[in-house]
């Protein structure tokens, strides 16, 4: 199975846990996996198609959890050998209301109307953006083996989508880059503390510990490589301090994130993660602006802190998240933006040229569980 089956196998087995966050789910599933039909006499139908069973499951329980009852049927591919596409359709009624969840359709004076071709739910909060980016990457991701090189990318249906998707990333302090490919808008991520942040965000623990592990594995043998080959390093107490500090950082971009880091912080184990070989006095002008040994030693104490902070709550069998310090952006320019690596989907129907008609004064609320008004605005397909 490819890294990229695996991850997505991952995600499959956490059902969204409220509602807020099924709708930002199936925001991004509508958006990546699913197309429009016009009937006569105004009807719409809603239309998801998936490769995958398991998935196609997971839309049709959480059109379910909607109170919808959407049709399943199978598309055999004979030219394909035999590959079947799933395919759900929501009709009627329940597509009005489909579309109404998804911010689509509104009620005016001379009944619904279809404001927008591009759902448009809340995404601002936390585990919002959490759902909203398992869903993007169940119906349009891939991801590289952590072995064959860092790469992580969301092909996007439309620029809306990529424009959200980049939007929800950089929340977390993670830089998504754009760019077209083949007429298609793609989102990628080129760096590995990115992509390991951004598992972390998907709340995928294992695919994240992969990456980990393999990256650690690298920058041991790095290390090693310098220190026999270098005197000046030849110092078994630097190395060993080193090693600690690696660990440590490891630690908490495992339990937490880097991104919980303020930015400060989240340079120096930037620095000492790709520099584990150097001295202080060497790292700190690897930092902008450079810092002194002292500045770098008191910094390095304070990731120090928050590992054994994380080391305390793991042994209390509590959440690691609990107190991160507060999100900063990443201070780290963008890798090179590249070719993909094992891409995916394509073949979908895409939903047609967004043709939405701005933003409509007085929005509905939404339902119980909703975002929460006035929260900053985020929005899906904004
Ligand atoms: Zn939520």
């Amino acid at each position: 199975m490819s890294f990229s089956s695996e991850l997505k196998e991952d995600l499959l087995h956490m059902p969204p846990e409220k509602a807020c966050d099924l709708r930002a789910e199936l925001a991004a599933l509508t958006q990546t996996s699913a197309s429009l039909g016009f009937r006569g006499g105004g009807r719409i139908t809603v239309t998801y198609r998936t490769e995958n069973a398991a998935l196609a499951r997971r839309i049709f329980r959480m059109l379910r959890g909607l109170r919808l009852a959407p049709q399943l049927h199978f598309v055999e591919h004979a030219r394909l050998g035999g590959r079947k596409t799933c395919v759900l359709t929501v009709e009627g009624d329940d597509a009005s209301a489909l579309l109404r969840e998804m911010g689509m359709m509104e009620d005016t004076a001379e009944g619904p109307a279809l404001r927008r071709t591009t759902p448009h739910v809340p995404v601002s909060r936390q585990c919002c953006r959490q759902a909203y980016l398992r869903g993007a990457f169940l119906g349009a991701g891939a991801i590289t083996g952590p072995d064959r090189g860092y790469h992580m990318e969301w092909v996007c249906q439309d620029e809306a989508m990529a424009q959200t998707l980049r939007r929800t990333l950089e929340h977390s302090g993670i830089p998504g880059i754009v760019y077209q490919r083949r007429g298609r808008t793609v989102v990628c991520l080129k760096n590995a503390q990115h992509i390991a942040d951004a598992l972390a965000l998907m709340g995928a623990a294992r695919a994240r510990m992969a990456l980990e592990d393999i990256r650690i594995r690298r920058q041991t043998r790095g290390n090693i490589n310098r220190a026999n080959n270098c005197d000046e390093h030849n110092d078994q107490r630097m190395i060993d301090a080193s090693e600690r500090q690696v660990r440590d950082i490891v630690l908490i971009s495992v339990e937490r994130g880097l991104f919980t880091l303020p930015p400060e912080l989240q340079q120096l184990a930037q620095a000492r993660l790709e520099h584990p070989e150097m001295g202080l006095q060497q790292l700190g002008q690897q930092l902008t602006p450079p810092l002194s040994k002292s500045g770098v030693n008191s910094r390095m104490r304070r990731l120090t802190r928050v590992a054994e902070e994380v080391r305390q709550r793991l042994e209390k069998g509590g959440n690691a998240r609990g107190t991160a310090e507060h999100s900063g952006g990443s201070a780290e320019g963008l890798a090179d933006a590249g070719r993909a690596g094992d891409r995916l989907p394509g073949g979908e129907v895409p939903l047609p040229a967004d043709d939405r008609p701005g933003r409509v004064a007085g929005e509905r609320p939404l339902p119980a569980g909703a975002g929460v008004p006035g929260e900053d605005g985020g929005r899906a397909g904004d």
